[in-house]
Parts: C-alpha cells; structure tokens; sequence
C-alpha cells in the first residue's frame, strides 16, 4: 500500500493516478488527494471533478 509523500496517509488508486496525470506519469512516490489540493492551492472537490472528467474521458489511470 503507497502511503502520501507529505501526511503518511494510505492512498486509493485514484489519489495515486491524479498524482501521475497533474505531477508526473513516472512519479514513484504520491501526495494524497488533500495535499495535492493544497500543493496546486485548490479545493479537493475541484480535484474529484477532475477524476471524474479523466475517467469520463477513458483515462487508464483511472479505472
Ligand atoms: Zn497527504
């Protein structure tokens, strides 16, 4: 189980693809959904709309 880079949260899979599509597809350490909000200074809720749009969009991160 991948744990956040910043708050030592466990990630799900989603927090770990957002992380890959907004910060860097190789990236081998992730934030979670809440310190990602903060790094990009956005709210969560905009960040699960954008899950959201990517899985719409058939992005194979998200499954
Ligand atoms: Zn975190």
């Amino acid at each position: 189980m991948s744990r956040c880079v910043k708050c030592g949260r466990e990630l799900v899979p989603d927090e770990i693809g957002l992380h890959k599509k907004l910060i860097h597809r190789g990236a081998s350490e992730y934030m979670c959904m809440t310190c990602l909000a903060r790094f990009f200074d956005c709210s969560e809720e905009l960040l699960q709309k954008k899950i959201l749009r990517f899985r719409e969009m058939g992005c194979t991160l998200f499954t």
